[in-house]
């Protein structure tokens, strides 16, 4: 492996151990896919989780500007997939501290655990392991914002775009891999269906 690991050292890591699957898949939201992307099945093993938050711990630092914010920097994930990859990036890096939102239930609003405060002007790097709609991040980044923190850049494991993502530009985007999976929208339209090809339903889209 490369010190910052390569896209094909990642896929190859992914399926491996499993993170990465072939076949034919159901997300809760009706989409159909060929590939099913669970990196927490991948950061179950400690030293290939390791691995992973270093190098992208790595390509932090090669941002200068993120470099120099390092010891300040708050290191926040849209829980709980995006904490293995906070806590070994913030190892890595030697930075501040790590934090995470959470939800009750799907409908309610991301909040912070009782008593967590934000510094005024607070540099925060959002990370997580995936990066697809950005649905998550992006409540976390308006959550962070409106306690009057500042979001620095993203940081993700595998970035898997669908059309709908969310536009975060002017913000840095960090990423190992990038994968791109093709979604049917529904049934219907899934060519795989058409062939016939057993599906299985996953829970987590
Ligand atoms: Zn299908």
């Amino acid at each position: 492996m490369h010190l910052v690991p390569t896209q094909d050292e990642v896929v190859g890591l992914l399926r491996r151990t499993g993170g990465l699957r072939e076949g034919h898949f159901e997300s809760p939201n009706g989409m159909h896919g060929n590939e099913y992307l669970q990196v927490a099945l991948t950061m179950r093993y400690y030293q290939h989780a390791k691995m992973l938050s270093v190098g992208l711990s790595r390509l932090l630092r090669g941002n200068a500007e993120i470099r120099a914010m390092i010891p300040q920097l708050s290191i926040v994930a849209p829980a709980t997939g995006g904490l293995p990859v906070a806590y070994g990036v913030c190892e890595a890096l030697q930075a501040h501290q790590v934090y995470w939102s959470e939800k009750d239930d799907e409908h309610l609003p991301m909040r912070f655990r009782q008593f967590l405060e934000q510094a005024p002007g607070e540099k925060v790097l959002l990370v997580d392991d995936i990066l697809r709609s950005g649905r998550k991040l992006s409540e976390l980044k308006q959550l962070v914002e409106s306690r009057g923190a500042e979001v620095v850049g993203i940081a993700v494991i595998v970035y898997q775009p669908t059309p709908q993502i969310v536009d975060f530009s002017p913000l840095p985007l960090f990423y190992l891999a990038k994968l791109d999976v093709q979604f049917y929208r529904d049934a219907a339209s899934c060519e795989m269906c058409k062939r016939g090809v057993p599906l299985e339903k996953v829970w987590i889209g």
